[in-house]
This record gives structure tokens, C-alpha cells and sequence, in this order.
């Protein structure tokens, strides 16, 4: 199977974030980047099929040069090759942009799945794969927790997590979107081997114009979102902190619960 797999940078979460001067998004300086969580097991996903059907996986991603760190890990994983989405025209987009600029470079090529992961850890629309899904006119699938291709190819078996621990299991034609949930595998490790092969593997950087796109359909002269404000929290007063014996302290805790919260 030819599968894409699309990859977001995101700062790493372990990471004290801070926001740039003009208080719009965070300052990049100085911060570490990793691929998004549920992107990895999109990742893995993909690799595990691709090996099993006698396939391949091209990684895509939109963002700056940074990206390139993101893209050449996916390649030592196992990748065969990437396509960046690095032109200044794609910078700036909300996720409806941003779907546009990716579903116009997998739409260059023939793919039978597209994998991206169900969320992204900064921003977190959760709606990238979807407008995907939707601008490719391909059925698709958010909050992934498993998933099985049957029929040679042809529909896949899909489990996704619902609310109350209850998951939902039903057939999907290929090709399709599927959004993959964090914890959907165990995601591999790049071996020496893979690190070395992956500086050789091709990584693409269409321009809009390559994707019959013009500047105007992406990024931010493309985005009908405008971000005007990131803040953190205010932090609230009024925080107890109970101490002592924990079995004295559970009584207490109860007891505030119940008269001073009024939650019991
Ligand atoms: C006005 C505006 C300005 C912005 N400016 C910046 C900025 O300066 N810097 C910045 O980093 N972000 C910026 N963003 C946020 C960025 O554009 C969003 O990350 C993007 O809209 C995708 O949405 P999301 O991250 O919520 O992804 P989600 O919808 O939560 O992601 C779901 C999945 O889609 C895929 N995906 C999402 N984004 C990408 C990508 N870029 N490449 C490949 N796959 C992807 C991944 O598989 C991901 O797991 C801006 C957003 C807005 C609205």
C-alpha cells in the first residue's frame, strides 16, 4: 500500500513555553522541537503496513526549516521519502490553510491511506485530517484505536474511542483519513542504520505553484481564522493545602467537599 503519513512539529511539552512579543504565538526561540505525540503512532502505524503489504510511506509536514529534523527522523524510522511544506507562503495558516496546502500535495499522487494523528499538542484543533478527508472527498476517521485493512486493500476495520470508555468498531472504504489516537502501538526506535540511509532519501519542497495552489489559498493570506490573543491561565486564589495524618486529612478534605465546595 502507498501510504501518507503527515507529521507536525510541535515544542516539546517537557519544555517551559513562553509568548512571543506580539502575545499572537509562542517564542520559538530557544525551544525545543519534537513530532507530536499521536503523529508518531500515525507514524508507526504506517511503517507496520507498509512492511507488511510490500508498500511505502512518504511523511509530509508544513512548517519552517526546523521541520527538516522532524521529516529525517521519520526517514531513519523508515519513511522512503518526504515532502516539506517550507515556502513563506505556507506560514501562518489556520488548520483549514494548512488542510488545504496537504491535501493538495497528497493529491499530486496516488495514495491508498492517508494517517495523521488525532490532534496536534500545541494547538490542538484536532480538524486537519478531517478537512483532509473532506478536501480529498475520502471518508475518514478521528480518535483511531484500531485499525485493520481487509479486502486486499480494499476497506479497513476501524475502532475508535468513544465517551464512557465505550469504543465504536466499523468498516471504512479505502482510501481514507484515519486519525490516529495516541497509544494506538508501540512506535520503533531509528536504528544507526536507519539514521544513516535516512541523509540520502529525498526530501520534496513544492511551492504552492507546484501544487496548483497561488499564495492567496495558504497560510495566512488563506486563513479565515485570526488568532488575537495567547495567554496563560490567570491563576486563581484559594488553594487549601491539608496536611497531617492522611487519614485526618481525608475526613477533612470530605468534610470541606461537602460544605465548603458542595460537590458531595
Ligand atoms: C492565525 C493563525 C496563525 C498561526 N500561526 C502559527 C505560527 O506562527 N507558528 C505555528 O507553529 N503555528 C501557527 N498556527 C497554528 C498552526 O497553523 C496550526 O497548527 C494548524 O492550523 C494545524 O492545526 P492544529 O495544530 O490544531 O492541528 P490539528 O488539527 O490538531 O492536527 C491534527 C493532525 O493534523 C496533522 N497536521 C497538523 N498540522 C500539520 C502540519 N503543519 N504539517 C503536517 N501535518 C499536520 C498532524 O497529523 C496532526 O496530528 C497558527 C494558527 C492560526 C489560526
Amino acid at each position: 500500500m502507498r501510504i501518507a503519513v503527515c507529521i507536525k512539529q510541535v515544542p516539546d511539552v517537557e519544555e517551559r513555553l513562553e509568548i512571543a512579543d506580539d502575545g499572537k504565538w509562542l517564542d520559538e526561540n530557544e525551544m525545543k522541537f519534537v513530532i507530536n505525540e499521536s503523529d508518531q503512532y500515525a507514524l508507526e502505524e504506517g511503517l507496520a503496513l507498509a512492511e507488511k503489504t510490500g508498500g511505502e510511506v512518504v511523511v509530509l509536514s508544513l512548517g519552517p526549516d526546523r521541520v527538516q529534523d522532524a521529516l529525517r527522523k521519520a526517514l531513519a524510522l523508515g519513511a522512503s521519502r518526504a515532502v516539506h511544506l517550507a515556502d513563506d507562503a505556507f506560514d501562518g495558516g489556520d488548520a483549514h490553510a494548512t488542510a488545504r496546502a496537504l491535501a493538495a500535495a497528497i493529491g499530486r499522487e496516488e495514495f491508498d491511506l492517508v494517517l495523521t494523528g488525532a490532534q496536534s499538542d500545541d494547538a490542538g484543533y484536532g480538524s486537519t485530517g478531517s478537512m483532509v478527508a473532506g478536501m480529498l472527498g475520502w471518508p475518514h476517521a478521528w480518535l483511531v484505536m484500531g485499525f485493520e485493512v481487509e479486502d486486499g486493500g480494499g476497506s479497513a476495520k476501524v475502532t475508535r474511542e468513544m465517551e464512557s470508555g465505550m469504543n465504536e468498531l466499523f468498516r471504512v472504504a479505502l482510501p481514507a483519513v484515519i486519525e490516529v489516537q495516541a497509544g494506538l502501538n508501540h512506535p520503533r526506535y531509528a536504528s544507526l542504520k536507519g539514521i544513516m540511509q535516512a541523509k540520502r532519501k529525498p526530501i520534496d519542497r513544492p511551492a504552492p505553484a507546484d501544487l496548483g495552489l497561488t499564495g492567496e489559498d495558504v497560510g495566512a493570506a488563506g486563513s479565515r481564522l485570526e488568532i488575537l490573543d495567547v495567554a496563560f491561565p490567570e491563576s486563581g486564589a484559594g488553594a487549601q493545602l491539608i496536611e497531617g495524618d492522611p487519614a485526618v486529612a481525608a475526613r477533612t478534605l470530605i468534610e470541606k467537599l461537602r460544605t465548603e465546595a458542595r460537590v458531595l
